[in-house]
């Protein structure tokens, strides 16, 4: 009898997709969703109170002074509610950026009327706890940081040890985009102090899009009443519903919920955080390694690269398309994206979702015949590129 692998493919032939969420779920994730639940109803808030419960244990022993509130919408939802509602009306928000993310979580501030001040390091440069110390040094005026853990635009994994740290050492308060990180990178209040951060259903807990979650000090949500800009991006509003009555305040995403505990039991079955990290550095080690002996060059040096998703150049060659190399890929049954650096040309490949580094292996080999196929002879990137990575090593 054949035996079942570990992790089985997709059912009903859909591609793998290497992309940072959505991602590629277990089935037993779908099934979880074939059933119709109410909100008001006791197994409902029993699912709810479960999953809270499941999510603050992954914050370890230190994780007790905290709160976990989950929220209708994408991860960008929570973002916004973090910050409006924990960032009072004239509070200031030191924002650190080297991406996409940085610089959403800018505009937001910008639009809800909260102040900030930008570090921008550009595509990928980390900023680190020597320029935080300097810049909140400089201006007394700065009430909050806002760091993104791992920026899943270019992959990068920022120091945000170093960046706490520099941020209590000043008398500040952290809060952490740990949107593309939560659940494969720990985030235990023990060894790294914040008051807030967010993730969603649809990254590395590997559950499918429809709600986020923040998780903070309660006695920081506790204070956070009256703060928010929004009715329905009210943190407090929803965690004091919420410990009242055991419901979510408006309509809740009832068969994601379900989905969602059902990827948190498998996560746990796995291993918890470290065990749902160390697959991912292996999918990223057995990727990147056998990218790099078919020529492509990353982005970033190792000590950089997040086990998330990986930046790769690409390649100088003329005969490189990169919309024909994404067909290709699909083709053969991987979903890439594209890259989101605005000096050369790049695309990702997510390291996250359910697979292992055999399903990774193939995603190699499925690289090295579409180049052959492309007719392209070496992946090699453009010296521009190059020119572009020293920046880091300076
Ligand atoms: C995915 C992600 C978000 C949220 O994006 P949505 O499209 O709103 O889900 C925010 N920050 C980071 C770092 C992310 O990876």
């Amino acid at each position: 009898m054949p035996t079942t692998p570990a992790f089985p493919p997709p059912k009903m032939g859909e591609p793998y997709l290497l992309t940072p969420g959505p991602l590629t779920t277990a089935y037993e994730v779908k099934q979880a969703m074939l059933k119709d639940w109410g909100s008001w109803d006791d197994d409902f808030r029993a699912m709810t109170r479960d999953l809270r419960a499941r999510l603050l244990a992954l914050l370890g022993p230190g994780g007790a002074g905290y709160d976990c509130v989950p929220l209708q919408g994408s991860g960008s939802y929570c973002v916004e509610a973090m910050l409006g509602s924990f960032v009072p009306k004239d509070g200031k928000v030191l924002v650190l950026s080297n991406g996409a993310y940085g610089l959403r979580a800018a505009a937001t501030l910008d639009q809800i009327g909260r102040g900030r001040v930008l570090l921008d390091k550009g595509d990928y440069l980390p900023p680190r706890g020597d320029e935080v110390a300097r810049i909140l040094a400089d201006d007394p005026a700065i009430t909050h940081v806002l760091a993104i853990h791992c920026e899943t635009s270019s992959g990068i994994l920022n120091p945000v040890e170093e960046i706490s740290e520099a941020t209590y050492a000043a008398g500040r308060k952290l809060l952490i985009d740990s949107m593309s990180a939560f659940g494969a990178i720990p985030l235990e209040p023990d060894r790294i102090r914040y008051e807030a951060m967010v993730s969603s259903a649809n990254k590395c807990i590997e559950g499918v899009p429809g709600f986020g979650f923040v998780i903070a000090k309660t006695a920081e949500i506790e204070a956070a009443k009256g703060n928010s800009h929004s009715l329905a991006l009210d943190v407090h509003g929803q965690w004091a519903t919420m410990e009242k009555t055991g419901q979510w305040r408006f309509t809740p995403p009832t068969h994601v919920v379900a989905a969602f505990i059902e990827a948190l039991k498998m996560h746990q079955a796995e291993g918890g955080v470290a065990a749902r990290g160390a697959r991912y550095e292996r999918n990223r080690d057995v990727m990147v390694a056998g990218m790099r002996a078919l020529g492509f060059e990353t982005l970033l040096d190792n000590r950089w690269l997040s086990p998330i998703i990986v930046t790769f150049f690409c390649p100088a060659d003329p005969a490189f398309v990169f919309a024909r190399f994404y067909d290709l890929m699909k083709q053969k049954g991987f979903i890439i994206y594209p890259g989101k650096l605005t000096v050369v040309d790049s695309f990702r490949v997510g390291c996250i979702g359910r697979m292992d580094e055999h399903v990774m292996a193939r995603v190699v080999e499925a690289a090295r015949a579409s180049l052959a196929e492309m007719g392209v002879a070496s992946a090699a990137p453009p010296a521009a590129a190059l020119e572009e990575r020293k920046k880091l090593a300076a």
